[in-house]
């Protein structure tokens, strides 16, 4: 019987081949064919011999005298096998290979880097041979599927629930209605006129089935919907589970704060679309933004966080002494402290012909879910800044040719020099600066762009798909005429809310805390704060230490009331 994947190691070095080869056999040998080769040229044919699997992780060794001839032989077979795992393998102490390994981490040739095991058990290398399973496995998709999905792949509301799903964690199988699977699958269901998407809840014993479901549905559904008490009042409310609110439900919970967290989408935000940051301490390799937003969610939830999805806060207002959120089903929640974190949304292009092919060919944000998809087509990336590399430099690996398309001279002053420098190593991404998207049309899907060459003016029709990265805003229009926000919409905070002309003012005596609003009591953290920086790290930063104000000011708030309890009635 043929091994369904293979774990290929390639090493001139014999002794760090055999160990490297003993271990993986020992514990991978039953579920995985192991190939072991002195040289690249002996892989295809030790493959043929294994049943011919895909590769799942490359293994290939680096000496320390010569690490770039061990790159470039990773390098070959990489383009071989474009879905496996590439992992630089070295010795403890070959300290002469770090270079070109940071170099070729950098430029996207490599995925990780592990040290050989000298020993058997060396638990420390299986964790990390462990992690690279699981890695290929979440590229390749498949495997367990909670719910089903059979819905038309341009469909908004179909793309809208998988990018949800995807976000959320939740493992989904999905069905194009004309494929094969999808067709046997409906007449399975036994459905006269299905109306799409059409889900199937696999994890519940009767395996019900929703047809076109709305959020409230899918999330009564999950066992999302647990109503609140109405009667209780949380320490602090956090709105807005990204990175900022992540951090803040993990250190308000974890520090006996009752906590609530709501979540209007899916936990994550904007980091949680982002398919590889580079720049978060302690993932030297990356770490994709869905897997370490997801591991803080239950971090969170693990500490005793509550959290409520799909439902938005739309009003602020104070009552009793205490915040007031009113919810979008209708319902309130009451707390002593509040921490918005509400992060910020793409920006729009604005040209409508496209904004109608949104979701069919024309995406807003990286949309990590359809990548694969993209497989030997053109793709455009218009923006200049970090996402915008990211995501091209993600959908480099599907597309046949991505062209990024920026309006400045250059991206110098807006995307990080690494990410240039991996772009411009990518053979197949172009960066075409003075470059502006102006139109656009397609019937069922986008057909073709217009680009319009800003220093000659000339328009021209290029067939492709649009991603749109240029830049982002806050969602903080429900809270105009509430809190002081600065012209774009961000929260002001702290000093800036002492500034002349800020509405509404600063209420109190003493000055504001550094992350609160102009409601005391009430703080912005992340990117929704006029000021912060945009990264994940600094929101996350931004959220601990707004529970450290929390504090503070629960505290004075208990002072306070025990003082008012010592005055004597009347005085
Ligand atoms: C594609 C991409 C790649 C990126 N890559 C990197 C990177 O590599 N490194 C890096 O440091 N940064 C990166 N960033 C930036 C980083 O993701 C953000 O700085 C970070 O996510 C901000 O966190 P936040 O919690 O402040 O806001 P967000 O991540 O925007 O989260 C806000 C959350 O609040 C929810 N929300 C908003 N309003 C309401 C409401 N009224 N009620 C309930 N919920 C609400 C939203 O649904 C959202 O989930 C990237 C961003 C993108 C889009």
């Amino acid at each position: 019987m043929s091994a369904h994947a293979a774990l290929v190691v390639v090493t001139g070095d014999d002794a760090l081949r055999a160990t490297t080869t003993r271990e993986l056999t020992r514990r991978y040998g039953t579920d995985y064919a192991i190939v072991s080769c002195a040289s690249a040229e002996g892989v295809p044919a030790a493959l043929e011999d294994s049943g011919r699997p895909p590769v799942a992780v490359l293994y290939g060794g680096l000496a320390d005298d010569d690490p770039e001839e061990g790159l470039g032989v990773l390098r070959r077979l990489h383009a071989a096998h474009p879905e496996a795992v590439a992992v630089a393998l070295v010795r403890w102490g070959a300290w002469e290979t770090t270079r070109p390994i940071f170099e070729a981490l950098t430029l996207g040739e490599l995925d990780r880097w592990l040290i050989a095991p000298e020993e058997p058990l060396d638990e420390a290398f299986h964790r990390q041979v462990a992690e690279h399973l699981e890695e290929w496995a979440s590229r390749r998709g498949g495997g367990f599927e909670a719910f089903r999905m059979i819905g038309h792949r341009w469909s908004p509301r179909t793309q809208y629930l998988r990018d949800q799903f995807s976000r959320n964690g939740v493992p989904l199988g999905f069905y194009e209605p004309d494929s094969e699977e999808g067709r046997s699958l409906l007449q399975g269901l036994e459905l006269d006129a299905p109306r799409f998407p059409v889900v199937v809840l696999r994890f519940k014993p009767d395996r019900p089935v929703l047809q076109d479901p709305t959020d409230v549905e899918l999330a009564e559904a999950l066992g999302l919907f647990t109503p609140l008490d109405p009667a209780a009042v949380y320490d602090v409310v956090v709105v807005g589970a990204g990175p900022a609110g992540l951090g803040a439900s993990v250190y308000a919970a974890s520090e006996g704060l009752s906590t609530l967290v709501l979540e209007a989408e899916a936990v994550g935000g904007q980091a949680g679309t982002s398919s590889k940051i580079r720049n978060y301490p302690g993932f030297p390799t990356g770490i994709s933004g869905s897997r370490l937003t997801f591991s803080s969610y239950q971090q969170a939830w693990a500490f005793g966080s509550t959290f409520h999805f799909m439902r938005w806060a739309q009003g602020l207002r104070q009552e009793g002494g205490l915040h007031v959120l009113d919810l979008s089903d209708g319902t309130s929640v009451r707390s002593r402290t509040v921490i918005l974190s509400l992060g910020a949304s793409w920006r729009r292009l604005g040209v409508p012909e496209l904004e109608a092919l949104v979701g069919r060919g024309v995406f807003y944000g990286a949309a990590v879910s359809e990548a694969p998809a993209m497989r030997g087509r053109h793709v455009f990336v218009v923006g200049g800044g970090n996402s915008a590399g990211q995501a091209a430099v993600h959908l480099s690996r599907y597309a046949e040719q991505v062209t990024v398309l920026v309006r400045r001279p250059s991206l110098t002053d807006t995307m990080s020099d690494y990410l240039i420098r991996e772009l411009e190593a990518l053979p197949n991404v172009t960066i075409r600066p003075r470059a502006q998207v102006v139109g656009g049309a397609g019937t069922e899907f986008l057909e073709h762009v217009v680009v319009r060459d800003l220093d000659t003016g000339e328009e021209t029709r290029e067939p492709g798909v649009l991603f749109l990265l240029i830049g982002s805003q806050p969602r903080t229009d429900w809270l105009a005429g509430t809190l002081a926000r600065d012209r774009w919409g961000f929260l002001l905070t702290g000093q800036a809310l002492l500034e002349p002309d800020v509405a509404p003012a600063w209420p109190l005596e003493r000055p504001p805390a550094l992350l609160e609003t102009s409601v005391p009591g009430v703080f912005a953290a992340g990117d929704v704060r006029a000021g912060s920086v945009k990264r994940v790290a600094s929101s996350v930063g931004e959220g601990a230490l707004a529970v450290t104000l929390v504090h503070a000011h629960l505290a004075a708030a208990r002072a306070a009331a025990a003082e008012a309890a010592r005055q004597p009635a009347g005085g």
